[in-house]
């Protein structure tokens, strides 16, 4: 059993802390670990692809997953997948995609483990069509407190299923993973991307692309204002039994890694009006299904400043005004966004600690600088307005206060903690900036 000191930080460098690092290569050696774990409790770690502090324990340990990253079985009959929690989304998509299948959720990036992915039950650009990855998950092995190994599904130990998925791991180790891959009805998809010339226009659209696409997802001029606030480029796709041009000749894919900088540009007015008058008014082209996934693995930009990210799901009722009063207070503080995105939901999590409401979820990224937390923390209200509720996966500003108001499900996840781990020997700096009690557990 080796253990490492090092200093970790999330992916948008907004977080770090110094943390006692093991990297188990067996299921059978996480509970030996955990039974080496100090006052200051443990927290698993995938690819660290989260944005703030969800997988930091700063001054306790930190268990990273990547090395369990053995696939166990595939029924190339139901499409059943067990694998181990290390196993990268991207990997997965290699693996089976050549054999036709896929996985529920399409998010931006494949860097992601599967045990990172659904203790964040992400959601992605087929939100309204599939929903969570939680959707596909039959079940997971979770290693608990006292080393002990319990499944948990939507049917066995369903609380703890619950309380698991989109917990942040403040609950267990995620130690093995069955889920359903989908048969993909083709092997490309048909993508269009149109200009939007405001909200009221939005609005119309996506009620017909709900219905229609199988993916969609829309950037958002952030610095638009009055008859043009909310116009951005819709970028919708569906599957197709069309082949690829033959002429096309596609570049193989390459990593760009850029400076910081290049945030600071896209967060410009000038950049975001330029990007929106420069793509055609509409225009289609078939890609491989495998070429359209992943789009943020593309581009990796290190930010010295560091990077918040604000993402906030909104019912379809309230999301139209909501959005509208979001992006006016953009538009006049001039306080630029370096991405703002939208996509559509289907339906309300499953998860406990899960922020997706059937409707709408929209993420934006800012540039570290003076004000920004003030300014973002009134955002976090006027979503609380609203009936929003802020994504707990990559926030680093939301305070104990914000959550009572906005998770209906609040008090069911600290049941299943209590439950499952009354000493709280699963921690981290996440769990204690949001969930800070007293501190029961001790070696
Ligand atoms: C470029 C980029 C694109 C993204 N795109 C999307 C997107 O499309 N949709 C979306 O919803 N999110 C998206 N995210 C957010 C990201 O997918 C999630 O935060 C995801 O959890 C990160 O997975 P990870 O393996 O990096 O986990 P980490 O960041 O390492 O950990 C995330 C959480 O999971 C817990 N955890 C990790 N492994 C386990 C385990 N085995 N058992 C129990 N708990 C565990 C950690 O404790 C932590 O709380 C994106 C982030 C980036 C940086």
């Amino acid at each position: 059993m080796h253990w490492y000191e090092m200093k970790l930080s999330g992916r948008g460098q907004t977080n770090s802390g110094i943390s006692q690092v093991c990297r188990p290569e067996r299921t059978a050696d996480i509970a030996k670990y955990l039974e080496q774990v100090g006052k200051n409790g443990i927290v698993a770690s995938g690819s660290a692809g989260s944005y703030a502090d969800q997988a930091l324990n700063a001054g306790g340990a930190v268990m990273q997953m990547k090395r369990l990253d053995c696939i166990r079985s595939f029924d190339a009959q139901t499409g059943e997948l067990v694998c181990e929690p290390g196993v990268t989304l991207k990997t997965i998509t290699e693996l089976f995609a050549p054999q036709g299948f896929m996985l529920e959720t399409a998010s931006a990036s494949g860097q992601h483990t599967l045990g990172g992915a659904i203790a964040a039950n992400i959601i992605g650009c087929n939100g309204h069509k599939r929903m969570s990855l939680a959707k596909s998950v039959n079940w997971i092995d979770v290693v608990l407190a006292d080393g002990t190994t319990v499944r948990a599904s939507e049917k066995e130990n369903d609380t703890l299923f619950k309380a698991v998925v989109g917990g942040q791991g403040l609950l267990g180790i995620i130690s093995l993973v069955s889920i359903t891959l989908l048969k993909r009805p083709q092997e490309n998809v048909a993508v269009e991307k149109r200009r939007i010339a405001n909200l009221d226009e939005l609005a119309e659209t996506l009620k017909a692309v709900r219905k229609t696409a199988d993916f969609c997802s829309f950037w958002i001029d952030t610095s638009a204002g009055l008859d043009a606030l909310g116009r951005g480029i819709l970028k919708t796709a569906s599957f197709t039994k069309e082949t690829l041009p033959a002429s096309t000749f596609s570049f193989p894919k390459y990593k760009m890694i850029l400076p910081g900088i290049v945030l600071c540009l896209a967060s410009f007015p000038l950049f975001k009006r330029l990007r929106y008058r420069l793509t055609a008014t509409k225009k289609t082209k078939i890609e491989a299904y495998e070429n359209f996934l992943y789009s943020s693995d593309n581009v990796q930009v290190f930010p010295a400043k560091g990077i918040y990210q604000l993402q906030i799901s909104f019912s379809e009722a309230e999301g139209p005004q909501a959005l509208r009063r979001i992006l006016t207070e953009l538009a006049q503080t001039r306080i630029g966004a370096c991405r703002a995105e939208l996509v559509l939901t289907k339906e309300d999590t499953l998860s406990y600690l899960g922020a997706a409401l059937r409707g709408y979820t929209v993420c934006f990224d800012f540039f570290r600088r003076k004000g920004i937390e003030e300014f973002l923390k009134h955002l976090i209200v006027i979503a609380g307005e609203h009936n929003g509720r802020v994504s707990v996966q990559d926030d680093a500003l939301l305070e104990p206060r914000n959550l009572v108001l906005m998770y209906k499900n609040l008090e069911k996840f600290l049941k299943a903690r209590d439950t499952y781990d009354p000493q709280k020997k699963f921690d981290s700096d996440f769990g204690r900036r949001l969930f800070s009690g007293e501190k029961k557990y001790e070696q």
